[in-house]
């Protein structure tokens, strides 16, 4: 069944954290799809900062109060997704910080390291005419690349989860 509501989604990451985060560590193959996508997270959060879309985030939130991070976004999470983040050391809050905005804004912009397509790839228009087109570019590339490995980590997670549950059964 599909869970509802974001805490629901939290509350079974939770679970699956609790019951395979060990299990799932001791995969080699997973630990260092886990370790490799940390690597390509850390490239994309550096060349966002040199590229100069950080700053232009953080100015506009705090100048214009115009975080793009609205509520309802959260939604777009699954529970594999939110695992992933756990596994990253995240931590997962249980209520919004603001009323209006994504489960996951906190006070100094989104504290999931791994996120949604939507998120990675959104550019508004205020970036895209302030920042140099060379670097959207590459920022591009940077983010595709660390889309590409969550996509398959998160895949090999759930059909891992599923495999282990099915040799567990009695
Ligand atoms: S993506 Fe655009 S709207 Fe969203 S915080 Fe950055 S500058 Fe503001
Ligand atoms: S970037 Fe983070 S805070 Fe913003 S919408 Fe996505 S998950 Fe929510």
């Amino acid at each position: 069944m599909k869970p509802a509501y974001i805490n629901q989604k939290i509350a079974i990451a939770h679970d699956l954290y609790d019951k395979w985060a060990g299990t799932l560590e001791e995969n080699s193959a997973i630990a260092a799809q886990i370790r490799e996508l940390s690597a390509r997270l850390e490239d994309s959060n550096s060349f966002s900062l040199r590229s100069g879309v950080s700053q232009a985030c953080m100015l506009c939130d705090r100048d214009e109060g115009g975080s793009c991070c609205g509520a309802g976004i959260e939604d777009r999470y699954t529970p594999e997704l939110l695992l992933i983040n756990l596994l990253l050391g995240a931590t997962l809050p249980e209520s919004r910080h603001w009323a209006n905005s994504c489960h996951f804004l906190g006070e100094r912009g989104c504290i999931l390291p791994a996120r949604d397509i939507l998120c990675v790839n959104y550019l508004c228009s205020k970036l895209k005419k302030s920042i140099p087109p060379e670097n959207l570019l590459q920022l591009q590339q940077v983010n595709g690349s660390q889309m590409e490995l969550l996509f398959l980590l998160h895949d090999r997670i759930r059909n891992f989860v599923s495999q282990e549950r099915v040799n567990r059964e009695p």
